[in-house]
């Protein structure tokens, strides 16, 4: 199958940091996260101190990284990155720890995946900047203290139900990203067309941030996406009917939705009368795997109201049934 163009997952493609804001002031939305963190900065800044160790939780695509890396600029000190799953051992976070010089930002992207043995590590790195290191093994084993910089850890998760307790409770700023409007997504549209110098009207704007999905990262790559189509079809401004038609043929519908959401709600309605129905058999059903669907495809679908979530599964709004041209059952209406 080919990569699907609306999943808010990173891809090699998405790589190209021309659209990739600079600052806090260059980065639009947000604006309740971008207020505390511009005063937390500061207050650091004028202590001379290194910032509290900050959580990202938030759905794929919504600037969790571009915002680590505005912090550490903002901040005035370097920048490491690294994610959860790519840390195998305690060794592995070790030597990068040690690396880091004072008030540097360590950022940590899907720290839900980290290894148990490798959060262990992280819990007095975090709280008292030190590494306790066993060294050498059997009778000969040693325990070794090691002193680090004070640095900042900048986390970023999907899931905060995945976190272990200890973790969650050694972050001083924890923050909390949510989709952007259709308002929001219109200026990141619209800057990231001046920035390719692609000319473009207001409407053709908003029709691209309408099926964003709530999302910058899919809004830049449906602005690529269109921006070939409109070369191709030599258009002098990528206006509201050029955006719909590229957009229509690349099967991403009105609300933004692609064919694995349709498949998804048409399968509620029409396999399971609007559910409830369990994630796992969604996912069976899909074939698709239970991460796909939790992280990509339902966070959106409950923020548009299309779907909630029930103890006994997953249900279909009416909204939902209306998408679809189905006629609700009797109980999505009442
Ligand atoms: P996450 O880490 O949450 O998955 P990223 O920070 O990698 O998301 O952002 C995804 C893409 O969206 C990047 O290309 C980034 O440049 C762009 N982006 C994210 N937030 C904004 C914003 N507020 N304004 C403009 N572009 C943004």
């Amino acid at each position: 199958m080919p990569p699907r163009l609306l999943s808010a997952e990173k891809r090699g493609e998405d790589v190209d940091t021309t659209l990739r804001p600079q600052s806090l002031d260059d980065f639009t939305g947000q604006a309740e996260a971008r207020a505390n963190l511009k005063i937390f900065i500061e207050a650091a800044k004028n202590r001379g101190e290194a910032l509290d160790h900050v959580l990202f939780v938030g759905p794929p695509g919504l600037g969790k990284t571009t915002l680590a890396q505005i912090m550490a600029k903002e901040l005035g000190v370097n920048f490491r990155s690294t994610s959860g799953p790519v840390i195998a051992k305690a060794g592995d976070l070790a030597a990068l720890l040690t690396q880091l010089e004072e008030r540097d930002v360590l950022f940590i992207d899907e720290i839900h995946r980290l290894n148990p043995a490798v959060e262990e590590i992280l819990y007095p790195a975090m709280e008292d900047f030190q590494l306790d290191l066993i060294i050498g093994e059997g009778p000969a084993a040693r325990s070794v203290k090691i002193d680090l910089a004070k640095f900042t850890l900048v986390a970023a998760t999907t899931r905060f139900g995945l976190l272990t307790n200890p973790l969650r409770d050694r972050f001083g700023i924890p923050v909390r990203l949510s989709f952007y409007t259709v308002e929001e997504l219109e200026l990141i549209v619209r800057r990231g067309a001046r920035l390719m110098g692609l000319p473009m009207t207001e409407e053709g704007a908003r029709e691209i941030a309408r099926r964003s999905r709530g999302t910058p990262r899919i809004a830049g790559r449906l602005l690529r996406r269109v921006r070939d189509f409109a070369e191709v079809a030599r258009a002098e401004a990528v206006t509201r009917e050029i955006a719909d038609v590229a957009l229509t043929r690349l099967l991403v519908d009105k609300m933004g939705f692609d064919q694995l959401d349709k498949r998804y709600l048409t399968m509620i309605a029409l396999n399971f009368a609007g559910g409830p129905v369990g994630i796992e058999t969604i996912a069976a059903g899909l074939s698709e795997p239970r991460d796909t669907i939790e992280d990509i495809i339902e966070p959106y679908m409950i923020q548009q109201g299309f779907i909630q979530r029930t103890p006994r599964g997953r249900v279909l709004t009416v909204n939902a049934w209306k998408h679809l041209g189905l006629i609700p059952p009797k109980e999505a209406e009442a």
